[in-house]
C-alpha cells in the first residue's frame, strides 16, 4: 500500500523526511498535471495521500466523503483510503495551524488579528483565528482592506502572514512595515524557509514574538499520519521532529579575524557533522575571477565589500551549511540579515598575536592589534555566541560542535 504526496511540482518538499521521520509508513512524491488526478485516486494501492497546491479544491469531487471541517474550509489536504475501499478527505492544515497558535502561547480571544493574502491558508488561518475569539480582518492587494489603507488596522495584536512574501529565493521582501501596529503581540509567519523572514527579523529588531511556520509544517503532518494509520501518536513527536529539521536547516556561520581559523576549523566541523563546508572567500575568488590582493589593488575595498555582500546573500538563504566568512564582513550592517535568517553565528576569537598577515591586504596595511580592537564590538554585535581558538583546529571545532548542541 503507497502513502505520499500529491501536488504539480513537489520538489522542494520537507514531507517525505517529516513522514519518515513519524516512521509507520513509507512515503512517496507523486507529481500530476490535473488531468492525471483522477487516475492516481483510483488507484487501489493508494492507502492514504497528503494534498497540496494547486489540488486542495481539485480532489474533492473524487472523494466519497469529507468531514464537516474540511467541507467548511472547502479544502483536503489529506485523503485516507478505507478498508472497503471508500476515499475520505480532512484537513489537517486547521490542526496544525492551531498547534502553532497554541505551542507560541499567543492569546487570541478579543484581539485584533490580520491575516494577509487570501489563498488556501489564509482561509484555514482566518478560521482558526475565529474559533479562537480573534477578530479577524483580511488584508489584500485588491480588497476593500489593503496594503495601501493599513493605518486603519493600528490597532492589531496578531499579524499572521500567509502570503508568499520573503520566501526563498525572494529572501529580504516584508508583506508589511510592522512599525506601522504599536500594540502587536505576536506574528505567525507560515513560511518556513528562511527560517527568519524579513517580516520576523523586522519583529526581532522591535521585540515583538514572531514565528515561522515550520511547527506547524510538522504538527499538520502528524495530524495527518494519525488518520493514515487509525491511531492517534504522541504529541512529542511534532516537538522531536521540528527540532531535528529546524537544526538541519540551520546554517552554522563563522565569523572572526582573517587568521582566526574560521576555514580550517569550518571544514572539519562540517566533516564532524556532515554537512557541507563553503568559504564564502573562496566563492567571492570565483565570482569575480581574481585574487582578492588583486580585487583590492585594481578596484579597491568598496567594489570588494560589494562582492562580499553578493556571496553572503546567496550563501545566507541556503541551509545546512557550515559557513566560514571573510574577516571584515562584519564590517557592513547589511550583511548581517543575510547570515542570521538561517545560522547561528559563531565568532571564532584568537589571540591578535597569533593572527597571520600574508595574502591579507587590510592585515598588511594595518596592525592586526589595532584593527581587531575597532572590529571587536561588531563581532561582538553580529555573534550568538563566541569560541576561542587557543588550541588545535580540531578542538576548536569540538568546542563549536558542542556550544551548538547545547544551544540547539
Ligand atoms: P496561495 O493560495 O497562492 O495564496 C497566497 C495569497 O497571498 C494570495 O491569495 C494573495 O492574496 C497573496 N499574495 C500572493 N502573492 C503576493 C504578493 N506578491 N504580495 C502580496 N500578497 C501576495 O498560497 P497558499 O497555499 O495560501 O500559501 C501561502 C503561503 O503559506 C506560502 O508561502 C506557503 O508556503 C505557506 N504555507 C505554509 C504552511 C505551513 O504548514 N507552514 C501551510 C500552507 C501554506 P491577495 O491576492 O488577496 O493579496
Amino acid at each position: 500500500m503507497k502513502f505520499g504526496l500529491l501536488g504539480r511540482k513537489l520538489g522542494h518538499s520537507y514531507s517525505p523526511q517529516i513522514h519518515e521521520l513519524i516512521g509507520h509508513y513509507a512515503y512517496g512524491l507523486f507529481e500530476r498535471e490535473p488531468d492525471q488526478i483522477e487516475q492516481l485516486l483510483r488507484q487501489e494501492d493508494i492507502a492514504g495521500l497528503n494534498v497540496t497546491i494547486p489540488y486542495k479544491k481539485d480532489v474533492i469531487p473524487y472523494l466519497d466523503a469529507v468531514d464537516p471541517l474540511a467541507k467548511r474550509l472547502g479544502s483536503v489536504n489529506t485523503i485516507v483510503r478505507k478498508a472497503d475501499g471508500t476515499l475520505h478527505g480532512h484537513n489537517t492544515d486547521y490542526d496544525g495551524f492551531l498547534s502553532m497558535v497554541k505551542h507560541y502561547g499567543l492569546s487570541v480571544a478579543d484581539k485584533k488579528v490580520l491575516v494577509l493574502g487570501t489563498g488556501g491558508a489564509s482561509v484555514t488561518a482566518v478560521a482558526v483565528m475565529q474559533d479562537l475569539g480573534g477578530h479577524v480582518v483580511t488584508i489584500s492587494r485588491t480588497g476593500e482592506n489593503n496594503y495601501q489603507n493599513l493605518s486603519r488596522h493600528a490597532d492589531a495584536s496578531i499579524i499572521v502572514n500567509t502570503t508568499p512574501v520573503g520566501m526563498y529565493p525572494n529572501n529580504g521582501a516584508a508583506p508589511l512595515d510592522v512599525g506601522l501596529f504599536p500594540h502587536l503581540e505576536g506574528v505567525l509567519d507560515l513560511i518556513y524557509n528562511p527560517s527568519k523572514t524579513q517580516l520576523i527579523l523586522d519583529c526581532e529588531a522591535r521585540n515583538i514574538p514572531a514565528f515561522n511556520g515550520l511547527w506547524m509544517l510538522v504538527a499538520q503532518a502528524k495530524k495527518a499520519a494519525e488518520y493514515f494509520i487509525g491511531q492517534p501518536l504522541a504529541d512529542q513527536i511534532t516537538c522531536d521532529i521540528y527540532e531535528k529539521l529546524r537544526r538541519q536547516m540551520e546554517n552554522i556561520v563563522l565569523i572572526g579575524m582573517a587568521g582566526c581559523g574560521k576555514s580550517t576549523i569550518g571544514r572539519i566541523l562540517a566533516e564532524k557533522c556532515g554537512r557541507n563546508f563553503v568559504d564564502a572567500d573562496e566563492e567571492l575568488v570565483k565570482l569575480a575571477g581574481k585574487s582578492i590582493p588583486e580585487i583590492f589593488a585594481q578596484d579597491g575595498e568598496d567594489a570588494f565589500r560589494n562582492l562580499e555582500t553578493q556571496v553572503l546573500s546567496d550563501l545566507g538563504k541556503q541551509s545546512g551549511l557550515v559557513i566560514a566568512t571573510g574577516g571584515g564582513c562584519v564590517t557592513k550592517e547589511r550583511n548581517y540579515p543575510l547570515l542570521h535568517q538561517n545560522g547561528i553565528i559563531i565568532w571564532i576569537q584568537r589571540d591578535a598575536k597569533a593572527l597571520p598577515t600574508d595574502g591579507r591586504p587590510l592585515s598588511q596595511q594595518n596592525d592586526p592589534a589595532v584593527l581587531y580592537e575597532s572590529r571587536k564590538p561588531m563581532y561582538a554585535a553580529f555573534s550568538d555566541k563566541t569560541v576561542v581558538n587557543d588550541g588545535t583546529c580540531e578542538e576548536t571545532a569540538e568546542k563549536i560542535l558542542a556550544l551548538w548542541e547545547e544551544l540547539s
